[in-house]
């Protein structure tokens, strides 16, 4: 069973503007519930570890970009409970390996690389069949880690008390992560997802298949976008360091920055009722982080 840190801190953001529209702001720091990887990728990886233990599989694979959080989080969680992880990477092999992959090797992950063509047929059963040719049985992980398993494990992220939050915000990759809160949703609960991707136009319809929950309680703003997956102009660069100054909270440019940008902005554009109570989830991916130059240059100084 993945070991995850039961007492996550949930921090009040107190700043003029946000007080001033008679609005509470606070963050959950699921970015710090495990001492080796943090954030949602392990809650989303919690059961489909125990389903691959259940079918006696003793080795994980899974897809992913050369800096991504699901990737080294799975990594993380092979080498916590003794299983084999193979991670099959978009692209060519670059030596030396990034930060990401370093680390993932040192966890005991395989690397393996898909050239961009083939790795679009990633869902086929030709190319998984391919993948177990090559290495034998393994328990299939999506990239992302998003699949119905994952939602049980997202859902724990809530243990909050009903009634204590008016609205819930999350970043949205996949939609897994939303999928897996909404599925917890309680009495008076409003989510809102801030999208990191542009033109993700079928997000609503995947959380709504995932979750089985019609919109109601739910939305996803897709403003914030910053450009695209993994774009991150300066402007977002420069609002997270003065958060980071501000608050003593780290972001990331792919998910948490975007969605802070968006709440504070949606605060001072008077999305949120006044009384609002807002609880934003911090999904972590702070490793990731180490592929922006920018960001290591100014916290160095
Ligand atoms: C993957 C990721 C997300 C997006 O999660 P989905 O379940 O794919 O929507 C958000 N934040 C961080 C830090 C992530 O790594």
């Amino acid at each position: 069973m993945l070991n995850l840190n039961s007492d996550i801190p949930i921090q009040k953001i107190q700043a003029p503007e946000i007080d001033l529209k008679g609005i509470e702001l606070y963050l959950r720091r699921e970015d710090l519930n495990h001492p080796l990887v943090s954030g949602n990728k392990l809650r989303k990886l919690k059961y489909n570890l125990e389903e691959a233990k259940n079918q006696n599989k003793d080795t994980l694979l899974t897809f992913g970009g050369a800096f991504s959080n699901h990737i080294l989080a799975t990594a993380a969680a092979g080498k916590e409970l003794g299983m084999k992880t193979i991670g099959v990477i978009r692209g060519e092999e670059m030596l030396p390996l990034n930060p990401t992959l370093t680390d993932s090797h040192s966890y005991g992950m395989h690397l393996a690389y898909l050239d961009r063509s083939s790795y679009r047929n990633k869902n086929e059963d030709s190319l998984i069949q391919s993948l177990r040719d090559k290495f034998g049985d393994f328990y299939l992980i999506p990239e992302g880690g998003t699949n119905a398993l994952a939602l049980p494990g997202v859902r724990e992220i809530m243990d909050w008390e009903a009634g204590t939050y008016t609205h819930i915000c999350c970043p949205v990759g996949t939609g897994g992560t939303l999928a897996g809160l909404i599925s917890g949703a309680r009495e008076g609960e409003q989510f809102l997802g801030f999208s990191a991707l542009k033109n993700a136009l079928s997000l609503e319809e995947d959380v709504r298949l995932l979750s089985a929950k019609e919109k109601g309680c739910w939305n996803i703003n897709h403003e914030f976008h910053f450009g695209g997956y993994a774009k991150a102009p300066k402007t977002l660069l420069d609002f997270i360091l003065d958060f980071e100054g501000k608050f003593s909270i780290p972001l990331e440019p792919i998910y948490t920055g975007k969605m802070m940008w968006g709440i504070l902005d949606l605060i001072s554009k008077d999305y949120f009722k006044v009384g609002s109570k807002i609880l934003a989830i911090h999904t972590g991916g702070l490793q990731g982080r180490r592929g922006f130059d920018y960001l290591a240059k100014q916290v160095s100084k």
